[in-house]
């Protein structure tokens, strides 16, 4: 982190009003770190702007320090800028519902064909597949391997038909069949011209789709605004899906798409396996743009803020020795929402990415402690040496809490072994060594 930048964030902490002054240079900072996610120009400026305006016009909120509560802002507007709440896919009140795939090519189209009919199937809609792309037999036959793979039928009619044609009989079909949601795929070009664009407003004309769903490449970048306008200008887009999530892009795309359509991303491809596509979590992504922005990533600095404030907080309590179970359990929240936080953001500083798999083991020992901690009477919390005391109030816990003894036992030397840990590290090394535990 550059000096400067640091001393920012800590200038505003000291502020009792937010001003266009005191957060020009956090600001900067975030607009910064937008341009590195590859948010397209003209939404970052648009975005500092609303930002600067709320930020200014806010007063602060007793007990929330100014550089948390701009955080706050940009993450609030951020989620916003990406339509807020997950958006769901609309279903045709009768009739077969059609969904429309558009794109670049290499995208990821006939991918998130399958991947959509197999997430569609389980939900119980019986779905249909129909090859669009005619100008490369491999496309078809590409769409006809993973259609068998996810269990869903596939109507192709070859190369040597128009596409429109194709998703004329291909709709009948369904028709025919009952078919719940009929997807189809679309060639693509690698770049956007007007013969992809007519041919894509011919099928939409014949197919009248309930989505239109454009596929974008998360790596898309700073291209993306255009891209999603062109798009939703030329045929008319009801919603985006992003892809290749996976890949190491910033995600900044995603940012572009509501703010240059109104219209919103609804899924996400997130690997090559068919399973890989779930709902677009604007929160989520807001704090994978943010986290991304890595030496900029003001995020950071807040939860650095914040881990200081604990500590100290901390300090106090350990000074006094009176850390104890209320603050124990306190502190393994304050943990395990960051756990969960680093799934929103993708990082915890200093600790690099956790997994999911993490963060779940995380929830679950949380939940193991909070519920012999609950079995605890109030002046056990409080003085957790009679814990460490009286193996009869170690076993009175276990069973009220249906753990075992063993992990009540566990617990108290958790506590302990935390106030020497805690103790150490504030230098204090006076008292630091573990009680045993009395049977
Ligand atoms: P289309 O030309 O738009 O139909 O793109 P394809 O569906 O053929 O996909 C192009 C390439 O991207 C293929 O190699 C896919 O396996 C890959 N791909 C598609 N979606 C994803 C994704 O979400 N993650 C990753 N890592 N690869 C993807
Ligand atoms: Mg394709």
């Amino acid at each position: 982190l550059t000096s400067g930048l640091e001393s920012a964030w800590n200038k505003l902490k000291g502020e009792e009003v937010l001003t266009k002054e005191n957060i020009a240079e956090p600001m900067r900072d975030i607009r910064r770190a937008l341009l590195e996610a590859d948010v397209s120009l003209p939404v970052v400026r648009r975005f500092v702007q609303t930002v600067s305006d709320q930020a200014v016009g806010t007063g602060l909120i007793r007990g929330v320090r100014p550089d948390q509560q701009l955080v706050k802002i940009v993450n609030d507007e951020l989620v916003k800028l990406m339509g807020g709440e997950v958006s769901e896919l609309v279903f045709a009140k009768s009739g077969p519902t059609v969904i429309l795939l558009a794109g670049l090519q290499g995208v990821g189209k006939t991918t998130v064909g399958a991947k959509l009919a197999l997430y569609l199937k389980k939900q119980g809609k019986n779905c249909m597949l129909i090859a669009g792309d005619v100008y490369r037999p491999a496309a078809i036959d590409q769409l006809v391997i993973l259609g068998e793979q996810v269990g869903v039928p596939v109507y192709a009619a070859g190369t040597e038909i128009k596409p429109a044609d194709i998703a004329r009989q291909g709709l009948e079909e369904a028709k025919k069949k009952n078919v719940d949601v009929v997807i189809m795929d679309t060639a693509g070009r690698l770049q956007i011209d007007k013969g992809m664009m007519d041919e894509l407003k011919e099928v939409k004309r014949v197919l009248n789709p309930t989505e239109v769903l454009l596929v974008v490449d998360a790596m898309t970048g700073q291209e993306a605004a255009a891209l999603v306008t062109t798009f939703n200008v030329e045929i008319g887009i009801t919603g985006a899906i992003l892809t290749k999530l996976d890949g190491d892009s910033r995600g900044g795309a995603a940012l572009s798409v509501k703010e240059v359509s109104g219209k919103p991303i609804k899924l996400v491809g997130r690997g090559e396996r068919m399973e890989d596509l779930e709902p677009f979590y604007p929160d989520r992504m807001a704090g994978r743009v943010l986290g991304m922005g890595d030496v900029l990533s003001f995020v950071e600095k807040a939860q650095e803020v914040m881990r200081q404030e604990d500590a100290e907080e901390l300090q106090k309590k350990i000074m006094s020795a009176k850390f104890d179970f209320n603050d124990f359990l306190k502190q393994t929240r304050a943990v395990a929402r960051m756990g969960s936080m680093s799934r929103v953001i993708g990082m915890i500083p200093g600790m690099g990415k956790v997994t999911p798999a993490q963060i779940r083991e995380a929830e679950k020992s949380l939940k193991v402690m909070e519920s012999m901690i609950e079995a605890m009477a109030p002046e056990e919390r409080e003085k957790p040496e009679l814990l460490a005391e009286s193996a009869t109030r170690r076993k009175r816990i276990a069973q009220e809490s249906g753990k075992t003894e063993q992990q009540v036992s566990q617990l108290v030397a958790q506590l302990f072994q935390m106030r020497v840990r805690m103790k150490n590290l504030m230098g204090v090394m006076e008292g630091g060594s573990l009680p045993a535990l009395n049977n």
